[in-house]
């Protein structure tokens, strides 16, 4: 075998250490790929699969793509999910010995792309750090877009880990290696998220000032395996890292993750889009970072009651003064996403362009400030007392930097004059030349008396004097040297000339070079600012979002809730979203009263009428009250809830598909194991997905069990009318149903809440409404009517399944397909089945086949 060549040799020794990256390993314009990740990105990136001479037997495949353009593959790769390690030369190829040096300067990952175009920027992008203790877990969030910090602890158990990760915006979560095997399956299949691992969390002391308030050993550790993480990945200053947030789980509502998606709080359980979610509705913010906290409210809704009516307040106060609510609105929308700004500063990515918007951000804050103060109310007033700016900034900005600079930073351009005076004296030298040089051309022409005579410039040959060749007779002998010969001119210079390019060229070169300094230590010095600008942005995105509450509160005719201890009690309670795909006007309302005498409502209707919307409503009545603002009602008096639980039928549950009644009692058990007196519990025809009988008695324990020893408010819809009797035994329990009426054989949903039972299910009414065949539907109804005669004394006698399988032919409707016996066959078609047993299917033509398969058919019709 040949050895490799030494460029090889140092190839395969960095990929050694980013075996679970690509390695985008640097060669003159390109970005090359060798080996399996070559073959892997040509098919994922789609490009083409060339190969090397290696001068071994096999040739080495590679492929490539040009510097240029990197950025386009590299978001492809990551959006899929995979990491990038960039392989950089770090000297210069000129001056190398050997084969160039070349080192990883930035593995990207999908958790800490920083590059605008791989980012959303309405979401965070977090990246998360997982670690495990005895029966203790923590979790780390970290944007490092923004710079965010927080971290949660888990005293009790694997569970709740799981619930909490759910339908975060998290893109990678790193893991210690000994992270159990089957936790770690889960966390791969249920989240979809790149795991990266990382071992070493020994506490670097660079990190101090973000973990000065951390005194427990496991939030230091984990802290620490991220932070390295993100070290190790980026190679770069975190200097617009944040103090790391402690959340404590117990001062928000906390949502399962069955709730977080059945209520479609921030995108659809089918399309998972935003259009048609809660968040959809509210969000009317103008700014991404007002965005961003938006969604992050709506994920963990407030339990602490001070808090929620401090955002109440300043909803209202938005709410009633709307021209000064405009105004701020419009200034909003001048300002930039400064977190992301900061975290760019931070990096040193932010070319003048982004540090023109920085400015122009800034200067709005004094507008915003009194904007503010123009509010009546104190708590408004006060908040202008956190928009300060750190206004050294916008004087540098102002003063160093031209109004229209390019996106490059290192091709001049950027830095206004009377800024530096080094660069005033290259920019003097190089006008001077360029002057002089329109002054010899003058010149020139005048002595010749060639009016075409001109002074030009190329690359190759610098500045030069062109003469025509139908003017080269005016021109005296030996006047210039000659210097390149065109078709119709020739061109000539004078050693004068050439002494003034060198000045101008040496000029612009220097200018250039210090023009990329002084912008990097512009850059440099923004970065003592980045605290204040996070600040700031904290700030903005709080007005922004509460301002987005006032302006969709008002025109959607929300009310402002008022929290209670006893009666949570709703009048003309609507669906926030329901009612906006609807047409205006349409949405019947409804009210709802749960107070400890009647904590449960069993809620029966038919099908179509409005029980799921009604429980949903409630739910997200009760989140947009707690994340501070005003509800789609006409009075509420509301509840404060820890946690809201939500389980949807096996029948109703859209994305199941896969959802099997194991499922639905899993999500069921979820509930009633960690639901209290203060909590929630939506369940929407639970028990559907099995038999009957198996279904009606689970749903009937369940509601005893939660009646019994939970308290926890709850609403149960059901089409088993068999369980609204439960009245009479559970004191705490109240039938409401959804009104329906029959009208020329019709059912007409009325849409419209009532007390006591239904009456009947109209399930075959909406079948016919359906449209199908009239033929079908007439036999419905009659096997109906024996069914309800049949099930009924089945019912009282309580006879076990398999007894009634045997006595009435009709009831196996009720029983799993499994449990049927095989139907016997006739003798005849015992002879076929043993026919097309012994066929040797191999032995024959296919024209035999046919032959035999039309004889047995033929049998079969007889
Ligand atoms: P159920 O759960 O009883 O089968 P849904 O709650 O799914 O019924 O409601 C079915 C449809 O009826 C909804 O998609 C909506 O279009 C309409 N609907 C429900 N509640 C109302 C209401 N209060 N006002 C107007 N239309 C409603
Ligand atoms: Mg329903």
């Amino acid at each position: 075998m040949t050895k490799n060549t030494p460029m090889m040799e140092q190839y395969l020794k960095i990929k050694a250490e980013h075996q679970d990256a690509f390695l985008f390993f640097r060669l003159g314009d390109f970005y090359e790929m060798f080996f399996n990740d070559a073959i892997e990105a040509a098919r994922e990136l789609e490009i083409t699969l060339t190969k090397r001479d290696s001068g071994k037997q096999e040739p080495i495949p590679m492929c490539g793509v040009p510097y240029h353009s990197a950025a386009n593959y590299i978001k492809v790769l990551v959006d899929k999910g995979y990491k990038v390690a960039i392989c950089e030369q770090v000297e210069d190829p000129k001056s190398a010995k050997g084969v160039v040096k070349r080192e990883v300067i930035q593995l990207i990952t999908p958790g800490t792309v920083m590059e605008k175009n791989m980012l959303n920027e309405k979401e965070n992008n977090f990246i998360a750090s997982l670690s495990h203790f005895n029966h203790s877990y923590v979790i780390v969030y970290s944007d490092l877009s923004t710079g965010e910090n927080r971290l949660v602890l888990f005293e009790n158990g694997w569970d709740a880990v799981l619930h909490e990760l759910y339908h975060q915006p998290i893109k990678e979560i790193v893991i210690s290696s000994d992270l159990p095997e089957g936790l770690q399956n889960q966390l791969r299949e249920r989240l979809h998220v790149t795991l990266s691992y990382q071992d070493e969390v020994t506490f670097n002391a660079e990190y101090r000032s973000l973990c000065e308030n951390l005194h427990d050993d496991r939030l230091l550790t984990s802290l620490s395996r991220l932070l390295n993480y993100i070290q190790y990945t980026q190679k770069r200053s975190l200097e617009h890292m944040q103090p790391a947030e402690i959340i404590h789980l117990s001062s928000y509502l906390s949502l399962d993750m069955y709730s977080k998606r059945n209520l479609e709080l921030t995108e659809t359980m089918m399309k998972k889009e935003k259009y048609g979610s809660l968040l959809w509705v509210l969000d009317k913010t103008v700014t991404a970072m007002g965005a961003r906290m938006l969604k992050k409210w709506l994920e963990r809704p407030l339990l602490n009651k001070q808090l929620i009516e401090e955002r109440l307040e300043i909803v209202d106060r938005f709410y009633q003064q709307f021209m000064d609510r405009d105004d701020l609105r419009e200034t909003l929308k001048s300002v930039y996403d400064l977190e992301r700004l900061a975290g760019r500063i931070a990096f040193g990515n932010v070319n003048a362009r982004d540090l023109l918007q920085l400015k122009e951000s800034l200067s709005k804050v004094p507008r915003l400030k009194t904007i503010l103060k123009q509010f009546s109310q104190p708590v408004v007033q006060n908040l202008a007392d956190q928009f300060n700016y750190p206004e050294a900034v916008v004087d540098l900005l102002e003063t160093s930097l031209v109004g229209d600079p390019p996106i490059s930073i290192k091709e001049g351009g950027i830095i206004k004059d009377g800024y530096h005076q080094q660069l005033d004296t290259y920019r003097d030298a190089s006008r001077n030349g360029k002057q002089w040089i329109a002054e010899l051309e003058r010149k020139e022409k005048e002595e010749t008396n060639i009016k075409s005579l001109k002074v030009g410039y190329n690359r190759v040959f610098g500045y030069y004097i062109e003469v025509t060749k139908a003017n080269l007779h005016l021109l005296p002998e030996g006047k210039y040297e000659r210097k390149q010969t065109l078709t119709n001119a020739e061109r000539y210079i004078t050693p004068e000339l050439k002494e003034k390019e060198q000045l101008i060229l040496e000029a612009e070169e220097k200018s250039v070079e210090l023009e990329y300094q002084l912008f990097i230590d512009i850059r440099e010095k923004m970065k003592e600012h980045i605290p204040a600008l996070q600040q700031l942005a904290e700030a903005v995105s709080y007005v922004d979002v509460l301002q987005g509450f006032a302006t969709v509160s008002e025109a959607n005719n929300y009310v402002r809730p008022t929290f209670v201890e006893n009666q949570l009690s709703i009048e003309k309670s609507r669906h926030p979203v329901i009612e906006q795909v609807m047409k205006e006007g349409t949405f019947v309302p409804n009210d709802i009263v749960l107070n400890e005498d009647k904590s449960i409502l069993l809620i029966t209707g038919p099908n179509m009428s409005g029980k799921s919307t009604f429980m949903r409503q409630l739910a997200l009545t009760v989140i947009m009250g707690q994340i501070g603002c005003f509800v789609p009602c006409a009075s509420a008096d509301l509840l404060l809830f820890d946690q809201i639980f939500t389980r949807i039928g096996a029948a109703d549950d859209l994305v199941a598909g896969q959802s099997t009644f194991m499922v639905e009692m899993l999500e069921a058990n979820h509930a009633i194991s960690n639901a209290t007196d203060r909590s929630l519990i939506l369940l929407d025809e639970i028990g559907r997905g099995t038999s009957t009988y198996d279904g009606m008695a689970l749903a009937q324990a369940i509601i005893e069990y939660i009646h019994n020893h939970i308290h926890a408010k709850t609403l149960f819809s059901t089409h088993y009318h068999e369980l609204t009797d439960l009245e009479q035994t559970l004191p705490r329990l109240k039938n409401i149903h959804v009104r329906a009426e029959e009208y020329e054989g019709n059912v007409v949903f009325l849409h419209q809440i009532k007390e006591g039972a239904a009456d009947e299910s109209y399930g075959i009414h909406v079948a016919k409404l359906a449209e199908l065949p009239p033929s079908l539907i007439e036999r419905a109804s009659s096997i109906l009517q024996e069914l309800e005669g049949t099930a009924k004394s089945q019912l009282s006698v309580q006879q076990s399944e398999t007894a009634a399988t045997e006595e009435s032919g009709q009831l196996s409707f009720f029983i799993e397909e499994g449990k049927q016996k095989p139907k016997q066959h006739t003798t005849e078609e015992s002879d076929i089945v043993r026919d097309l047993k012994d066929i040797d299917l191999f032995d024959m033509t296919p024209m035999d086949a046919m032959n035999e398969l039309y004889r047995l058919q033929k049998k079969l019709r007889k």
